[in-house]
């Protein structure tokens, strides 16, 4: 089959009901460079979704392709087990070098399987028997991932009702701002310290400190400092889940950086091996490194390919601090150019969240933001929403977006907008006539 020819018939004949994106984005990809995917047509998209952040750096980075096309011509190992190989031991060094010394950071790599949900699986666990206890404090439009124990830990009701079965070990408290008028902290300090409040004491709290799926709700350094506070007192641990909000997309490689904590427990997936291949981690304090040979398990632990396609993006990118100011600086712009949008929309500030170039604008409802999002695409931008009711148009756009693509996206978007709300502005009433 030639790519003019590419038949969506096969999708909705054999492919599972479960499949999601495809649906908002109905056309065939064939191509992927940079920021911009390629379709049968030869349409070409604008990339404002990134693999949900697993593309920080872009589709097929050249100098990650070159490497690993390499690895793969001279009979590099592909698939090993979590045996010892060269490429395992060369991300190891380089993740050592460039990540975590500089950070003053101690942690052990611990790899899981290749998806960011058996990551999270892996802390909760790990949680639970360094403590000798089951609950995890996890948050208000959390996102943890799909599998039993990390949908416990997931906020979404239709995602939880997939589980089929009560899920357990997990008690939620609001995060930062969930309730109007309520200090979020100041209520789950009040309900830690309560003897009587039923909430059993916890292995640990599980936070992201931006919520990808939820809303992109943005955690105040108070609010992490608190958390940490209370872990402590409460001999709980503290996992940042920086799936997605890590490896630069927030400015700096960890989205926690600057909060003025050091997490004891660290997931990470989607951008961790930075062209977009199946690699999953989980950074634990050394301490807490009382796993048994084997306790977690699993046959892909330890994605080959992605070793050698992380340890290129790490040498590439943070070998010094030009990928962060850029972000930095590119989050500065699109903070501005989604004031406008807001504006366009009669909102202000508070429309706006999120932090870096994970922000977005919430438009007030799910169907307008689904609308929004539609029109981009019919008009060449892919771009996803998020929110407890999908009200958020969101904004993942590769790290490395050149700034006139950057601004072409946000021409689309604001286009759209224009486009949405007109057809949504309330009819002229008959009483007004
Ligand atoms: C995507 C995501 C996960 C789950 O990762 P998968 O690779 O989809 O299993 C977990 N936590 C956060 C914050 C995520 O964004």
């Amino acid at each position: 089959m030639t790519a003019q020819t590419a038949d969506k018939s096969v999708f909705s004949r054999r492919e599972s009901e479960v499949r999601s994106y495809c649906r908002a984005f109905d056309t065939v990809f064939v191509k992927a460079s940079g920021s911009i995917m390629t379709d049968s047509e030869g349409r070409e998209y604008i990339d404002f979704l990134a693999g949900c952040s697993s593309l920080n750096y872009g589709h097929n980075d050249p100098d990650m392709k070159a490497a690993l096309v390499e690895h793969i011509m001279a009979d590099g190992v592909t698939h090993g087990l979590d045996m010892y190989t060269d490429a395992k031991a060369a991300f190891l060094d380089t993740f050592e070098r460039l990540i975590l010394k500089p950070r003053g950071m101690d942690h052990k790599i611990m790899m899981t399987g290749p998806t960011g949900t058996n990551a999270v699986e892996a802390a909760m666990k790990l949680a639970r028997k360094v403590t000798g206890r089951e609950t995890i404090v996890a948050f208000t439009n959390g996102f943890h991932g799909m599998t039993m124990g990390a949908l416990a830990a997931t906020g979404n009701a239709g995602k939880r009702a997939g589980g089929g079965m009560a899920l357990h070990g997990v008690v939620r408290m609001p995060y930062e701002g969930a309730l109007p008028g309520v200090d979020s902290l100041a209520m789950i300090e009040a309900m830690l310290d309560n003897p009587s409040s039923g909430i059993d004491a916890p292995a640990a709290f599980l936070i992201e400190p931006v919520q990808g799926e939820g809303g992109l709700n943005a955690a105040s350094a108070e609010f992490l400092q608190g958390l940490s506070r209370l872990a402590k007192k409460h001999g709980a641990l503290l996992i940042a889940d920086d799936i997605q909000a890590g490896i630069g997309r927030t400015g700096t490689f960890f989205s926690f950086e600057e909060m003025g904590v050091v997490p004891d427990l660290i997931p990470l997936a989607k951008s961790l091996s930075g062209m977009g291949l199946p690699f999953a981690a989980l950074l634990l304090r050394p301490e807490l490194d009382i796993w048994k040979p084997a306790e977690h398990n699993g046959t892909f632990r330890g994605n080959q390919h992605a070793f050698v396609t992380a340890r290129v993006a790490l040498e590439k990118f943070w070998q010094d601090d030009s990928l962060s100011r850029d972000v930095v600086a590119k989050g500065v712009r699109l903070r501005a150019r989604l004031r406008s949008i807001a504006g366009l929309l009669g909102l202000d500030e508070a429309a706006l969240r999120g932090r870096g170039m994970m922000q977005g604008v919430n438009v007030g409802s799910g169907e307008l933001a689904g609308e929004i999002c539609a029109e981009c695409f019919r008009n060449g931008l892919i771009i996803e929403t998020s929110g407890a009711h999908d009200e958020v148009v969101k904004i993942l756009a590769p790290l490395t977006t050149p700034d006139a693509l950057m601004n072409k996206g946000l021409d689309i978007l604001t286009a759209a907008v224009k486009t949405c709300a007109a057809a949504h502005a309330p009819k002229p009433s008959i009483a007004a006539e």
